[in-house]
């Protein structure tokens, strides 16, 4: 169940609309306090999620701050199949929230905070990392994200996209490298 709504940095979904829903309802007579309305929320979420077309995620908050978006994700799956053993567990060792950059949404640059979930595995002791689909280990942007860097910087340049997406020329350098790399390795021809 989500309890939090928004935070004190930006303002979170639903929240503006609901206020105004309220007021509105007010002004007609209607005596109904947020609480009441709260129902509302699972459907603006669903819509979210729809957007954000990520597998397996739910949007938690949304905010909004110069010029960028911050999403805050929620996994859904209680647990996972232990990749050394592959037996199932839902026993989270610990979980470190990690912020990665995301495809941008009407020309504003989105942020992810993932839940970065290590789980202990009662059967082999040992404590294995999450893997995420959209997210390989131990990087800040997205794979999607880094497709996309690299299919711009194909069309520009380096210090173009920089500009554009707010990143450092070393960032996106080493973004178009790794995906180039990769798609070398799984024997995509290049077009550079
Ligand atoms: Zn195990």
């Amino acid at each position: 169940m989500r309890q939090q709504i928004g935070n004190g940095n930006g303002f979170g979904v639903g929240i503006l609309d609901l206020k105004a829903l309220e007021r509105l309802l007010r002004t007609n007579g209607v005596k109904c306090s947020l609480s009441y309305i709260l129902p509302l929320r699972p459907e603006m979420d669903f819509h979210l999620d729809s957007l954000l077309n990520l597998p397996n995620v739910t949007v938690f908050t949304f905010s909004q701050q110069e010029g960028f978006i911050l999403l805050k994700l929620e996994l859904l799956n209680a647990g996972i199949n232990c990749p050394h053993c592959q037996t199932y567990t839902d026993t989270i060792h610990q979980n470190r929230p990690i912020l990665v950059r995301d495809l941008s949404i009407c020309g504003q640059g989105v942020y992810l905070q993932v839940p970065r979930r290590q789980f202990y595995c009662l059967h082999c002791k040992k404590s294995p990392t999450e893997r995420l689909p959209f997210l390989e280990m131990r990087r800040s942007y997205t794979r999607r994200y880094e497709e996309y860097i690299y299919e711009r910087v194909k069309e520009l340049t380096v210090e173009r996209v920089s500009q554009n997406e707010q990143l450092s020329a070393e960032q996106v350098a080493r973004i178009f490298q790794r995906v180039a790399r990769a798609k070398k390795k799984t024997g995509e021809i290049l077009n550079v």
